[in-house]
């Protein structure tokens, strides 16, 4: 037998991880802190199993954290969301992503996503039979060329997946991209999934520009997150997604098959959690103060950068030291140098190679000054 996925090998994160893992590398390749969760979140989950929340959650995801949820929209974007029918918690945001797809694409619907794109959008796309239609934005700005945008809508367009802050990039989509995608897309039927699993992880006092701002274009989004992001347990793997109740009805005759619910222990905690925005408010400094410590103690390698403005990723270009393909640098560096990493190229429109590579900042200032050591001495 054949997987219906077509040349598709491990994930890169799986690759470099191993890799890292082989070789005692220093890991700041797939995006995960090296610190724990709030104790106070820990606990809040362990007092949510002693209490007795064991079973299955309702299939849209316990009610509180919907609530909660809900009430972080209106704080912070003035927007609202109906816990009852507008909200529904995943496993993770990968599950909320594939749902979406699976509801929306049917064979030879054209979905236009940006590369260099996080990976789980194209294979959800071919697997339903969709065609992804790739728009490359280079290095390093990554902006988007709306232009080219209007050129690539036509009738079989269904979607457009964006994704701000960008990963792997760093960069942030402006008020101005998101009113251009806004009059792309009005009076169409495209629906837009907006990835904003890194919502919260936002430099320099810039705004995150969530779709859930502009009236008629959360008229046709869904939004998904994460809180492995937000709270430091990508391991848990709970997310969400938020989109108007014509939508999210549609998400839900999916979800329900797709995986039901999810882990209930961990939304009760993250319910009572959420009770204190400070909890997510503080995010943006905490994440700036270890860019900042990151880019600072590599001012002086032979690696270039612009400052990422979002997400915690950093992307250096190292064609300053080699022109080496940058899947060879990268495991070369976790081999010779014992620092892991990741190429954009996987994430690029037929691989294009730019001599960029991905480092993550979620770590200790502790491994943060180490990584900085490894490279400053290449
Ligand atoms: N989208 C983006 C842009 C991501 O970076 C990630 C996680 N790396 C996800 C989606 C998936 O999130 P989760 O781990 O919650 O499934
Ligand atoms: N989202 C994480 C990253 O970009 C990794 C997730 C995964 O391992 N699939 O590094």
């Amino acid at each position: 037998h054949q997987s219906k996925l077509s040349n598709v090998g491990n994930s890169i994160f799986s690759v470099m991880s191993t890799l890292a893992n082989t070789h005692n590398a220093m890991n700041l390749a797939q995006g995960f802190p090296d610190f724990k969760s709030d104790q106070k979140l820990i606990d809040a989950v362990s007092n949510a199993m002693n209490s007795g929340y064991n079973q299955y959650a309702p299939m849209q995801g316990h009610l509180g954290l919907r609530h909660a949820i809900s009430k972080k929209y209106e704080l912070l974007y003035n927007s609202s969301y109906n816990p009852e029918n507008e909200i529904t918690v995943t496993a993770g945001a990968t599950q909320a992503i594939f749902t979406i797809i699976s509801a929306f694409i049917r064979p030879n619907d054209e979905v236009i996503i940006f590369k260099p794109a996080y990976d789980c959008y194209q294979p959800a796309i071919e697997l339903n039979g969709g065609k992804s239609i790739a728009i490359q934005l280079k290095a390093p700005n990554y902006t988007i060329d709306w232009n080219t945008v209007a050129q690539s809508i036509n009738s079989n367009t269904k979607m457009i997946i964006v994704n701000t802050p960008h990963n792997p990039s760093g960069t942030v989509l402006s008020k101005a991209d998101m009113l251009k995608l806004q009059e792309l897309t009005n009076e169409t039927d495209i629906v837009v999934l907006s990835d904003e699993v890194y919502e919260h992880i936002i430099f320099d006092g810039e705004q995150h520009q969530s779709v859930c701002r502009f009236k008629n274009l959360k008229e046709r989004s869904f939004i998904t997150a994460s809180f492995g992001k937000t709270f430091h347990n990508t391991g848990w793997k709970i997310g969400y997604s938020c989109a108007p109740k014509t939508l999210m009805d549609i998400f839900r005759s999916v979800h329900q098959f797709n995986v039901f619910s999810v882990h209930h222990p961990s939304q009760k905690g993250l319910s009572d959690y959420m009770e204190e925005p400070n909890h997510y408010l503080n995010l943006p400094e905490f994440y700036q103060e270890k860019r900042n410590l990151f880019l600072e103690l590599i001012k002086d390698s032979r690696f270039k950068f612009t400052p990422s403005k979002g997400t915690y990723f950093q992307v250096l270009d190292y064609s300053g030291i080699t022109l080496e393909h940058d899947v060879d640098f990268a495991k070369r560096l976790t081999i010779e140098h014992g620092i892991a990493s990741i190429p954009l190229s996987v994430f690029n429109d037929n691989n294009l190679d730019e001599h960029v590579l991905r480092f993550c900042f979620a770590k200790t200032n502790d491994t943060l000054k180490k990584a900085a050591e490894l490279l400053n001495s290449i």
